[in-house]
């Protein structure tokens, strides 16, 4: 096992990499911008490296300095937490040559899940269900057309190298194909460098439902159940809970057995999530996201798992100890992940916290990094702590989430704490009847222009 690993990271996914850590006797090393200084995961680290000025391209997306706090501290293991370079595969391979190890997965299958059309080809060759669409990057305008009659529209046009939904078209009608082609194609250039796109067919009312695994890349994998993230507002995800309302356990484990299969056959080391549409009973594979995700809290709540120390774990060289049978899934868990946001409007509200209470008793979580007197840097994500509450059942978590929402204080600063007291009151979510859509339709038609009673 490492002596010492380096978190490469800030906010509350820090914290929760350094409380693993911890647990498994590692010592840690912090590292942190000028806006950072006062963080909570510098205080709690054991030592702290100053890598840069506030904006993230010069510290947390800076490698040499990452190389160099690497260096002077002695740390033998890097953990790249999520976004940032937690899925940048030439840094994996960097710290290869640098003798670092990455606690991530090998970096061909970073690189591999971060083509979107390698990924679904990899994906459909392993026996995952994929969303009908062009076997590849379309080449011309006619092939479009054709592929796209064969499909059905509406279509969705994508970009290869896509991302946070840029390069993203949907053509309702052949006639809207060229125009939507074009557009994508001009978005995904300037986005990331490269105009290449592929057609998948549109799904009109999905469910987002992704599964969780964990593979040893020595011929061991599980897979962990899913979470239902279709609470969604641009993309971002915003509630998440498992089990999903809308699955029942012979559904869960013939896809958990999928992917978990997939992963094993790719010898894919760490963990990983595959996401899919659902609709109709059926799933359609979108992606592979290879590194730990904010909503992971979920799944270990239903599990008992702990997802980070497994990743720990396996880039340390130790076998999967874990076993599918030992995976047993208990209750309910729902996550809400609450932004320094105005809860109508959405606007930013970065500042200083006055106070802050957090909720507690039986069954409740809360990953954050923020205090009282602590001010909320505007360099970057708006992610003020998840609430994540556990139940019996849905009905008990909806209970409780209720209880701990109405518990939480955070003063001196705007919280999305209102979207989700009002969402908990919803008829619509507490039966658990919602799609992709739900969320952005709820806000357009008014939802929260009255703050709950
Ligand atoms: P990105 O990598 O840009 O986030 P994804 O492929 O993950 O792109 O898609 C982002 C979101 O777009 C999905 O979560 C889903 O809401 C929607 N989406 C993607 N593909 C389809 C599809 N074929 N039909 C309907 N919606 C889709």
């Amino acid at each position: 096992m490492f002596e010492k690993i380096l978190i490469a990271n800030r906010g509350e996914i820090a914290l929760r990499i350094l409380r693993a850590a911890k647990e498994l006797g590692i010592a840690t090393v912090a590292v942190h911008s000028t806006a950072d200084a006062h963080a909570m995961h510098v205080k709690l680290a054991d030592e702290s490296v100053c890598i840069g000025p506030p904006p993230a391209r010069d510290s947390y997306l800076n490698v040499p300095a990452l190389l160099g706090a690497c260096e002077i501290t002695g740390a033998e293991a890097l953990h790249p937490g999520y976004g940032f370079l937690a899925e940048n595969a030439r840094f994996a391979e960097i710290l290869a040559d640098h003798h670092i190890v990455f606690i991530g997965p090998k970096p061909e299958h970073i690189r591999l899940m971060g083509d979107k059309i390698a990924a679904k080809t990899t994906a459909s060759r392993l026996g995952i269900p994929c969303v009908p669409g062009s076997p590849g990057a379309i080449t011309s305008d006619k092939e479009a057309a054709a592929i796209a009659q064969a499909l059905g529209f509406p279509v969705l046009v994508k970009a290869a190298a896509g991302g946070g939904g840029r390069g993203m078209k949907v053509a309702r009608t052949a006639n809207d194909l060229p125009v939507a082609l074009e557009t994508a194609r001009i978005e995904a250039k300037a986005a990331f460098g490269d105009d290449s796109v592929y057609l998948e067919k549109l799904l009109e009312k999905p469910r987002h439902i992704e599964i969780q695994v964990l593979g040893d890349g020595h011929g061991k994998a599980v897979h962990l159940g899913e979470r239902d993230c279709s609470l969604q507002r641009r993309n971002q995800k915003v509630w998440e809970e498992s089990p999903s309302p809308a699955l029942n356990a012979s559904q869960r484990l013939e896809i958990g057995e999928i992917c978990a299969n997939a992963v094993r056959e790719l010898g894919y080391a760490s963990a990983g999530t595959l996401e899919f549409l659902y609709e109709n009973g059926k799933f359609y594979f979108i992606e592979m996201n290879t590194r730990i995700q904010v909503e992971h809290p979920v799944t270990e709540m239903i599990t008992g798992v702990d997802l980070v120390n497994e990743q720990i774990r396996i880039a340390a060289g130790s076998p999967l100890t874990l076993t599918q049978k030992e995976v047993v899934f208990q209750g309910h868990a729902i996550e809400c992940r609450i932004n320094a946001e105005h809860s109508a409007t959405f606007r930013p509200s970065p500042g200083k916290i006055a106070y802050y209470h957090p909720p507690g008793g039986l069954g409740v979580r809360v990953d954050s990094a923020v205090y009282a007197g602590y001010s909320i840097p505007p360099n970057y994500d708006s992610l003020v702590g998840k609430l994540i509450v556990h139940g019996r059942n849905r009905n008990e978590a909806l209970m409780r989430l209720r209880r701990a929402l109405d518990e939480f204080i955070i003063d001196g600063i705007d919280t999305t704490i209102p979207l989700f007291q009002t969402l908990v009151r919803n008829a619509d979510i507490q039966n658990g009847l919602y799609d992709i859509h739900w969320l952005e339709r709820f806000l357009a038609l008014g939802g929260m222009d009255e703050e709950p009673a």
